[in-house]
């Protein structure tokens, strides 16, 4: 009997012990959880507002903003439309492109170079992809064929987002069809963008792809031209989608309008859509001309053509930004790229390493554009020092908008004296590792700016 009651004390200290490290375990995942969150939350600015109402504000000298970046005196993204390439050939030739891992074509550049994705692909053209010989249906993208229900390489490409190795739509997808048959519908662009928004690949930029069959490109309608069939901004037509694409975030387009211009004061202009609505569009070098004829250079054995001295030189010197088109992956051959092709790009690195051209993903070098020619600020002085307060973005296109950190990456200021002064957002002040203060650029002036981003040469391959 004492027994019987023994074994029942004992079972019931055991349950009780176990409980207790149960509800210390649980706690503690709780804890670790809560930690992790409050660290991805840090305050991007410090918490505490300066006190503008007790300072004098600063009418007649507003600083200058510098056209780039300090040092840099040019931009340059190279947007890559993903045409024809598989999961392997993207991660190889972005290890070299973004990463500084020894490659198969030399050691990583380490350079900020974005590509762009598809949802959809029904291209039944006949060409072959890769160097193990699969064909177009094998190319990355998110659903297999126009089938929302089965994911194909949704995993990879909502990573390559997240990390900013792909920051472009090309468009929904591969419609290209030597039938002529026009398979996209804004049903698919509606369930395109139920799954970007649940999964976050929620790109900034678009860009038109392909000929006649794509008709949900937009941008460049004209009844009587080449591009008749561009019906995504129709709202009349069954292809209509330009409502949901640009209330879901796409703030920049290319039109299919190629240029053989090489770089440009300002990448933007106000695109007017039939549907009464306006977007960023932006420029993209795509060809030479020659003696009236187009010469297409968006190739990747065309690198050496569009990455030369005389056209880099061109927008270092004359202070310029240049889009150049690419379909990096589009070739089948083991190695995307060539000797000459890896000398092209290394002499693009060699002009970002000698503080000429600061080489950045599309989607930054538009917004960097857009913020520099519409941001709004005012001057503040107290007790010997002065305030640059960051207030709108005053954009005539898609609306007025208050800044983040992440808008006014790069801003600069030409200043007398960049000690003296400090950068303001809406009246918070920036922390101190954001901020960067500059010697003397060619003009004479001294200047105070906001850092760029970090630069990042993670292998997110692995
Ligand atoms: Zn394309």
């Amino acid at each position: 009997m004492r027994n019987k009651t023994k074994r029942r004390i004992s079972y019931f200290l055991f349950i009780l012990v176990m409980s207790i490290v149960l509800i210390l375990l649980i706690r503690n995942h709780g804890a670790r959880n809560k930690a992790v969150s409050e660290q991805s939350s840090l305050p991007e600015i410090q918490a505490q507002q300066v006190s503008l109402a007790a300072m004098t504000p600063v009418q007649d000298q507003s600083p200058k903003v510098r056209k780039f970046p300090f040092p840099y005196e040019g931009m340059l993204a190279i947007s890559s439309d993903i045409d024809s390439t598989s999961v392997a050939e993207f991660e190889g030739y972005h290890r070299f492109l973004n990463t500084k891992e020894e490659t198969p074509y030399g050691k990583g550049l380490g350079l900020d170079i974005a590509d762009s994705a598809w949802m959809y692909n029904v291209d039944n053209y006949s060409d072959q992809l890769d160097k193990e010989g699969h064909h177009l249906d094998y190319s990355m993208s998110y659903f297999q064929g126009m089938d929302p229900k089965t994911i194909k390489d949704a995993d990879k490409i909502i990573h390559y987002f997240k990390v900013g190795w792909i920051d472009s739509l090309h468009t929904f997808g591969d419609f290209s069809r030597n039938d002529q048959q026009r398979l996209f519908t804004r049903n698919l662009a509606e369930v395109a963008w139920q799954e970007m928004k649940t999964s976050g690949f929620m790109p900034k930029v678009w860009i038109n792809h392909g000929t006649v069959t794509n008709v949900q490109n937009f941008g460049a309608y004209n009844p009587k031209g080449l591009f008749q069939y561009q019906a995504g901004d129709d709202p009349k037509s069954p292809y209509y989608h330009t409502d949901l694409t640009l209330n879901n975030g796409i703030k920049f387009v290319w039109n299919s309008i190629g240029m053989s211009q090489f770089s440009y004061e300002d990448p933007l202009y106000p695109l007017k859509l039939r549907d009464g609505k306006q977007v960023w569009g932006f420029y993209r070098y795509t060809n030479d001309e020659v003696k009236g004829k187009k010469l297409w250079t968006w190739e990747t054995h065309e690198l050496p053509r569009q990455l030369n001295k005389q056209h880099l030189d061109e927008v270092f010197q004359k202070g310029k930004y240049s889009i150049v088109t690419q379909h990096l992956g589009k070739g089948y051959d083991s190695l995307v790229f060539n000797e000459k092709d890896v000398q092209a790009l290394q002499l693009l690195k060699s002009y970002q390493d000698d503080g000429k051209i600061l080489v950045s993903r599309t989607e930054h070098l538009l917004e960097y554009a857009r913020v520099n020619h519409h941001i709004a600020y005012s001057i503040y002085q107290s007790e010997g020092k002065f305030y640059i307060n960051l207030t709108k973005i005053e954009d005539p296109v898609l609306g007025g908008s208050v800044p983040t950190l992440a808008d006014i990456r790069g801003l600069t200021f030409y200043v007398k004296d960049p000690g003296k002064y400090t950068i303001l957002l809406n009246a918070y002040p920036l922390f101190e590792q954001d901020i960067q203060r500059n010697e003397a650029d060619k003009t004479g002036s001294k200047s105070i700016g906001v850092k760029w981003f970090e630069p990042d040469y993670t292998d997110y391959t692995k």
